[in-house]
């Protein structure tokens, strides 16, 4: 308690005394939140939204999770959480999936729940608020979720299977290290024995009171918050809360929910633990903390101690990262932050990658800037320059009050009744970090930083891969770098010049041409004096949101030689990390502080294009950034070196996880073992070329004219100081009269059936599967939704037979779709994982699935959730500027009108149509599968 409390006397010294009392009191909340608690101890947050429209969340947060499982229980906590979609009180059976999906509201995306150690979330999100009935079902869920889930033993045997396979396909090295790090980095507490997910064990013996017991004992109104935020009266939702959750009796005797404890440690703990299928090391050191009390948090001592963290944070990753850009650097990556560790402490957790064969060299640096933060602080540029950042997305975020999603600010309530984190709304936030930034100055965060690096409370931990050339330091070696770094002769970082415009000289501008509307889209249409086409969009979804897209037809399929692709692939990787103009990219970050605007190029396989956004503020930032990154890509040897360094630890060990292994066999086998292929790879690293990168680049954005220009956002290109700026930037850019299209050097997919089947060594025994089904089909509206709905009525199937039926998978990915590069073809991709045994009779039901479709067609019910659901989701999309920016994109592209066109293709779906269009693809017999298996 005293490190507390000289902690927030340190901060209380920034204010004014005399409010200090005042300033201990918990902030209020967002005063257009109604809150409440009830009689039986629920809470219940509800605020009226309109983003979307016609929407609403509907959410449950339980304050508990898998920490409060005894040893008999393991597991069930989320086990739990399963049997919450089979069956409750009121919804028998599959009926909550059921019910909403018919009403467009899709399980897996718009319904779902997580369970984690403290903490178990439920929700329905996005369902639609005009239909009759809706709002009484989405509570009585949230009811029947609060204290009636059915837990009938015939759907608790059903889903042992579907945990089994969860457990299966996310057991992975880095699951298994968590865990075992657990083990050593709490000993003797019940954070070192649960890890969410259980035992296997338990899963397939439990008894069914096991599980009852936990339900009984842990889903209490005390401990469960209500969240509703959406297109509905507050009134009325609060009534009727009132009245369908007053039939829940309060619990009084079960007692408290415990808060375990971990303990404090006089001497560092040492945790290293590795695993043969591990493909990174990692090295970190955890300073633990105590955390103010409940009612400090959620005051404005809390939250301006979140305002310092932030800074810290945010300071300390500019140190690594410029390290890290440097070829000599002694880590590839290196990260600090300070949050919550377990549910009754925090932590400042600093990790660092070293560099393969450099792992003591990389964590004695992150050793040294420890020590050197302690030492000497930050330089008062380097918080200003934080500040600064800090200020502008509070500034945005203020400027976009009015467009709030509801399901972040459901979010945030969630967050306020779960981690007490202050929620008193963007206006007061905005206030409260005007007034306090000034007064935050390097001395007190300073003081804080400083005040995190201790002797005692150490966590050092390690997780690593089983091979000769990782050295894994020894616990001495470890122990050695702090002590070495402690009596180290270090110099404190000098306070850095100003930084210099982007652009020094302004080019010299061209003219807008006559703007011309597109009635249709509702778009305007410019060219420049050079040839530049521009489409303008003006919405008015955001406020402070700009977005420009640039593309242009070629890609990699321009690059003639097969030895300069792997320089291609990389090659936006590597003029976005040289820098551009006269910046190296360190100094481009500090120019562009308080500034919010981005671009970045990318190069694919028929298409080069440049992506960006700003605030409104700083739409010029991100024109000077476009023109830069068509005018000025800078070589960097020393960039470079850093960025292969970065490539070389993380695939150096990539080859180890058995899921790189399934990837790269997909890829070789579907593009039909074309020499084109770039697989990303230590091998392929070895061709990687600077010069020849930066030469490919030069080549792909030669000339801005071949390139279309898309504003979508809060922009007016009638405005003349707009007009200004786009005739500077993007007028003065020279341009050519060449014009290009792709070509068709890759392989198309393989034809007729092809099977890969291979075997390799695992740790955790499974297949996966990934399935292709192709064919030609003409590329227009009809196919697209088509092909959508076909892709999500195999999905539902999918749930049914594999996952639920079966027990067979965690869950089958599906994805369908018409593309038109480089041929017009349908495709149709399945992905999921089992246990070995089971991998022959679920590889039968995925084809199985579509005969049956391809015979009597989809099941009518299926059909008319898939249209609920996609009606719905586009009239959501039509309130956002990015769907705009790729519906603009494909209207200007392909001549596809996704606004005039969508919803009466959807509509006009049909069983008969389905069954046609996946007859012809099916009928065309062209299916790969690849299965990797295990050895032995
Ligand atoms: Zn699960």
């Amino acid at each position: 308690m005293t490190k507390i409390r000289i902690f927030v006397i340190s901060l209380l010294a920034v204010f004014a005394a005399s409010l200090a009392a005042q300033q201990m009191q918990p902030l209020p909340l967002d005063p257009k939140v109604r809150y409440g608690v009830l009689e039986n101890g629920l809470t219940y947050y509800i605020r009226h939204n309109q983003e979307p429209k016609e929407r609403a969340e509907f959410h449950i947060a339980q304050n508990v999770g898998a920490i409060l499982e005894e040893d008999h229980q393991d597991g069930l906590a989320h086990f739990l959480e399963h049997m919450a979609f089979n069956g409750t009180k009121n919804f028998p059976d599959k009926g909550i999936i059921n019910y909403f999906e018919q009403q467009g509201v899709k399980f897996g995306y718009d319904i779902n729940a997580y369970t984690s150690l403290d903490e178990t979330v439920y929700r329905l999100s996005n369902v639609p608020t005009t239909r009759a009935g809706i709002i009484d079902s989405a509570l009585l869920v949230m009811h029947d979720w609060s204290s009636f889930i059915a837990l009938q033993e015939e759907e608790i045997d059903n889903e042992r299977g579907v945990i089994r396979e969860e457990w299966r396909t996310g057991n992975n090295a880095q699951r298994r290290m968590w865990r075992k790090s657990n083990e050593l980095r709490y000993p003797g507490s019940q954070y070192a024995k649960r890890d969410v997910i259980g035992d296997t064990a338990v899963i397939n013996n439990f008894t069914y009171d096991a599980l009852r017991d936990y339900y009984k004992k842990w889903y209490r109104p005390d401990q469960q918050a209500i969240v509703v935020v959406g297109d509905i009266d507050v009134d009325e939702i609060e009534n009727k809360i009132k009245t369908l959750f007053a039939d829940i009796p309060r619990k009084e005797n079960f007692g408290e929910r415990p808060i375990y404890e971990i303990e404090n440690n006089a001497e560092p703990i040492v945790a290293i633990v590795t695993d043969p299928e591990a493909s990174q090391t990692q090295l970190r050191i955890d300073f633990k903390k105590d955390k103010l009390p409940k009612e400090l948090q959620l005051s404005m001592v809390g939250y301006s101690m979140g305002v310092v963290n932030n800074l810290i944070n945010s300071v300390m990753n500019e140190r690594f990262e410029e390290i890290s850009l440097q070829a000599d650097a002694p880590f590839v990556g290196a990260y600090s932050v300070y949050t919550e560790l377990v549910k009754s402490k925090d932590a400042f957790i600093n990790i660092v990658v070293p560099k393969e064969g450099g792992e003591l060299e990389g964590f004695k640096a992150l050793a040294i800037e420890l020590e050197k933060l302690k030492r000497f602080g930050f330089t008062n540029a380097e918080v200003e320059r934080a500040k600064t950042n800090m200020l502008s997305s509070y500034e945005k975020a203020y400027n976009e009050r009015n467009n709030q999603k509801s399901q972040q600010l459901a979010r945030e309530y969630i967050r306020h009744y779960l981690s007490n984190e202050p929620a008193p709304g963007i206006e007061t936030e905005f206030e409260m970090v005007k007034m306090m930034l000034p007064q935050i100055t390097a001395e007190v965060v300073n003081q804080v930083a400083k005040a995190y690096i201790t002797d005692e409370n150490v966590i050092i931990d390690v997780t690593a891969p089983e091979k000769e050339t990782v050295k894994v330091p020894t616990k001495e070696q470890l122990l050695g770098a702090i002590a070495e770094a402690k009596n180290a002769e270090l110099t404190a970082k000098a306070e850095e010049e100003a930084s210099r415009p982007l652009i020094a000289e302004k080019p010299k501008a061209g003219k807008f041409g006559k703007i011309k509307e597109n009635k249709e889209m509702g778009t305007s249409e410019v060219t420049l004096k050079n040839g530049i086409k521009l489409i303008f969009k003006p919405t008015t979804f955001k406020k402070d949101e700009i977005r420009l897209r640039a593309f242009s037809e070629g890609g990699l399929s321009k690059v003639k030689n097969i030895a300069d692709l792997p320089s291609a692939t990389m090659a936006t990787d590597i003029v976005t990390s040289n820098g551009i103009g006269d910046f190296t990219a360190t100094e481009l970050t500090r120019a562009l502080t308080g500034k919010i605007a981005s671009a970045s190029p990318r190069i694919g396989k028929y298409e080069e294009d440049i992506a960006g956004n700003s605030s409104v503020k700083d739409f010029e930032t991100m024109l000077q950034l476009f023109y830069l990154y068509f005018t000025a890509p800078r070589k960097d040897d020393n960039s470079f070196g850093a960025l292969m360094n970065m490539y070389k630890t993380v695939l150096a060990n990539a080859e180890k996880n058995p899921n790189k292994t399934f990837s790269d066999s997909v890829q070789v086998t579907m593009s039909g073992n074309d020499p084109r292929l770039v697989l990303v790879n230590l091998e392929m690293l070895d061709k990687i070329d600077q010069d020849k990168a930066i030469e490919i680049y030069k080549e792909r954005y030669a000339n801005p004219a071949d390139f279309t220009f898309i504003f979508v956002g809060n922009i007016d290109p009638n405005d003349k100081a707009t007009q200004d700026l786009i005739e500077t930037y993007l007028g003065g850019l020279k341009t050519t009269k060449e014009k290009e299209s792709f070509d068709k050097v890759y392989n198309e997919t393989p034809k007729g059936f092809v099977k890969n089947y291979f075997k390799r060594e695992m740790q955790t025994k499974k297949a996966s599967n990934r399935i292709l089904y192709t064919g030609a089909m003409p590329y227009n509206i009809n196919s697209m939704v088509h092909m959508n709905a076909i892709g999500s009525i195999l999905n539902i199937r999918y749930l049914e037979s594999i996952r639920e039926k079966e027990g067979g998978s965690y869950g089958v990915g599906v994805g369908a779709y018409a593309v038109n590069e480089p041929v017009e073809e349908a495709a149709i991709v399945m992905q999921f994982d089992t246990d070995p045994e089971k991998q022959e009779r679920l590889m039968s039901i995925i084809h199985q699935e579509i005969d049956e479709i391809v015979k009597n067609g989809p099941k009518p019910e299926d059909l008319q959730k898939v249209k609920e659901n996609m009606l719905k989701q586009y009239a959501q999309d039509l309130e956002q500027n990015t769907w705009w920016s790729g519906a603009l994109e494909i209207y200007y592209k392909d001549g596809i009108n996704r606004l005039k066109d969508y919803k009466a293709a959807v509509e006009a779906l049909t069983a008969e149509s389905i069954q046609k269009t996946l007859k012809q693809v099916v009928d065309q017999k062209n299916v790969i599968e690849v299965v990797m298996l295990p050895e032995n």
